[in-house]
C-alpha cells in the first residue's frame, strides 16, 4: 500500500496509487472520500448498513457496502460524479462499473493505457480478481474443463455440464447428497440458488449456500484465485 501524493491519509495498492497520482497530475486534484479499507473498517461500514440506528449513521454517499469490496484490496476509489471522472479516469484503468455505485471507481492494469507510455496488459494468464463472473474467467473454466473457449455461459452450457460431470466424478454432492444432474444449467452468477452451485462451493472449499451473489461472489473469488495459483 502507498499513500496518495495529493491525500494524506488515504492509500491504495502501489500501482493503483502511483495510477492514480498520475492521472491527477495530468488532469487535476479531484476529491477522494474513501480509498483502502481494511477488512475491519469494511465489516464496521457492512455493520452500520444492515443495523441502521438512523440515516445519520450510515456515512455520506456509502452504498450498500459490498461483502467482497475491493476497497480492501486497495484499488477502488469513491469520488463524486464517478461516472463524469470515468470518462478520463478510464485511460488510467480508474473505471466506473456499478450504475448503483455512483462514487465508485475500480483499477485494473489491464485498462492503464498511459502507465509508462504504452499499454500494459495484466500478466499473461492472470485473472482479475474481481468476483465477477466475467468472460476471463469463464475461458480459463472452460479450458481447463476442456470445453470450446468462447468466454460465455449458454443456456444449456457445454462447460457447465463438464463442470457437473467433473463434481459428480469426485463426489460432491448436491444439498440432498445425490449427484447433480449433467444438463448444463444453473451455474450463473444471478443470485439464484441451484444445486450446481453448492456442490461447486463444495468443491472449492467455500460456504455452500448454492447461490453466486450479484454483483460479486465470494465463490468466484476463491475460484479466481485458485485459477491464477494453477488450475480449476
Ligand atoms: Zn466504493
Amino acid at each position: 500500500m502507498r499513500t496518495l501524493a495529493n491525500h494524506p491519509g488515504y492509500q491504495l495498492r502501489d500501482d493503483a496509487a502511483e495510477s492514480w497520482d498520475r492521472f491527477e497530475r495530468d488532469h487535476g486534484k479531484h476529491q477522494v472520500n474513501s480509498a483502502f479499507r481494511p477488512q475491519s473498517v469494511q465489516n464496521e461500514l457492512i455493520y452500520r448498513y444492515d443495523h441502521p440506528r438512523g440515516p445519520q449513521d450510515r456515512p455520506p454517499n456509502l452504498y450498500k457496502p459490498a461483502k467482497v469490496s475491493r476497497h480492501t484490496a486497495g484499488v477502488a476509489i469513491d469520488t463524486p460524479n464517478a461516472k463524469a471522472v470515468a470518462n478520463i479516469s478510464g485511460a488510467y484503468g480508474w473505471r466506473f462499473l456499478f450504475e448503483y455505485d455512483a462514487v465508485h471507481l475500480e483499477y485494473d492494469p489491464a485498462y492503464d493505457r498511459h502507465k509508462g507510455g504504452t499499454a500494459t496488459p495484466t500478466a499473461p494468464g492472470k485473472l482479475a480478481e474481481d468476483a465477477i463472473l466475467g468472460q476471463g474467467t469463464i475461458r480459463r473454466m472452460q479450458h481447463d474443463l476442456g470445453t470450446p473457449e468462447d468466454g460465455k455461459i449458454s443456456k444449456a452450457s457445454t462447460m457447465v455440464g463438464a463442470l457437473q460431470r467433473r463434481l459428480n466424478a469426485q463426489g460432491f454432492r448436491d444439498w440432498d447428497g445425490r449427484p447433480l444432474k449433467v444438463d448444463g444449467k444453473g451455474f450463473n452468477q444471478d443470485g439464484k440458488r441451484t444445486r450446481t452451485v453448492y456442490a461447486f462451493q463444495k468443491y472449492m472449499g467455500v460456504k455452500p449456500d448454492g447461490i453466486l451473489s450479484k454483483p460479486r461472489s465470494a465463490t468466484i473469488l476463491a475460484l479466481q484465485q485458485r485459477l491464477n495459483r494453477g488450475h480449476l
